[in-house]
């Protein structure tokens, strides 16, 4: 698809080609760096404005500058509102705050204040808080908003807490090992993988652990340590629960796609497959190859990456996936 916008140098309409400048923005004395398109002309030359340019612009700047504050995204906002299935009303009544104030945020209009944005937070990322609100302030919401919310919550709590486990990648790994023999360096880009690819086709996290940009690759420090033992023998990992019935149908079809198509390769052909791809190359910006470092990539640029890998294979469902562990195979073997 060819771009056009108006020249005011030729004085018409024109199609014209964008380049990419890493640049900054002064916001209240302070510079936000973020990579700014250029458009220009193609028949002269010269440097044109387009609507959508400065609007792709802006959102990148906003991107930038949430992401340096710690500022929660418009698309996290969203996402509280889809995890505990909460209107946007109900929501603003649960925290106390306008109506109005909570739609700016969504749509963008109103940046969160710090204060405001660490609320939303720790309602997104602690369900036991948000249980804790809902309790608190349920006078103010509808009792069938109130049930659905609570529905929601006992759901998470079964998922999260299931006879006593406490940790979600934990019963992702039990599912892994027992359809599977498996290596821990292997096991940790397969988790990788089938976090990136789940978040990219449902948007949102298969199991809620950050994974750390170490050297050779991302690594689930918790699930490192714990099957480090195994060297580089296969797992054994019994779980004590059926994992069957803990794991919803979306996941264990996911993994299993993952499985077939990732962990057909050993650990350091996946390794170096994550090596040749951003999330983990610039969360290791800066770092020597040999350099240790906790960095976490965050779950923010493994849904993006992701999301771009699944455009650009033309995914259309999870089967799809394989295009892009083929393609990644054929890169490897050129190195
Ligand atoms: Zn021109």
């Amino acid at each position: 698809m060819t771009k056009s916008g108006f020249c005011e140098n030729c004085n018409k309409l024109v199609s014209y080609n964008t380049i990419e400048k890493n640049t900054y923005q002064i916001i209240r004395e302070k510079k936000y760096y973020y990579n700014k398109l250029y458009a220009f002309c193609k028949e002269c030359g010269e440097e044109l404005s387009e609507n959508s340019i400065t609007d792709e612009n802006l959102r990148r700047l906003d991107i930038a500058y949430r992401l340096e504050e710690h500022i929660i995204s418009v698309e996290e906002i969203s996402e509280i509102l889809r995890k505990y299935k909460i209107g946007k009303k109900p929501l603003a009544k649960l925290l106390g705050w306008g109506e109005v104030t909570l739609i700016r945020y969504l749509n963008g209009e109103n940046v969160p204040t710090r204060p405001y944005s660490d609320e939303l937070y720790k309602i997104l990322n602690d369900s036991n808080y948000m249980l804790e609100i809902l309790e608190k302030n349920k006078e103010r919401i509808t009792e069938k908003a109130y049930n659905k919310v609570k529905k929601e919550i006992n759901a998470m709590n079964r998922w999260n807490l299931k006879n006593g486990i406490d940790s979600q990648i934990e019963i992702v790994v039990a599912y892994i090992t027992n359809k599977t023999e498996i290596t821990p360096l292997a096991l940790q880009k397969i988790l990788y993988y089938a976090q990136g690819f789940y978040m990219a086709f449902f948007g949102k996290e298969l199991f809620h652990e950050d994974c750390q940009a170490w050297v050779h690759g991302p690594v689930f420090s918790d699930i490192y340590n714990k099957f480090r033992p195994y060297g580089y023998d296969s797992i054994k990992f019994e779980a004590d629960y059926d994992i069957e019935d803990i794991l919803d149908e979306d996941r264990k079809e996911l993994l299993d796609v993952i499985i077939n198509y990732f962990g057909y390769y050993n650990g350091k052909a996946l390794e170096k497959m994550s090596h040749i791809e951003k999330p983990w190359l610039m969360a290791r910006a800066g770092l020597g190859p040999d350099e240790n470092s906790n960095n976490i990539i965050s779950k923010k640029s493994i849904l993006e990456y992701f999301k771009s890998v699944k455009e650009k294979y033309n995914m259309v469902n999870i089967l799809d996936i394989r295009n892009y562990s083929g393609y990644l195979f054929n890169e490897i073997s050129k190195m």
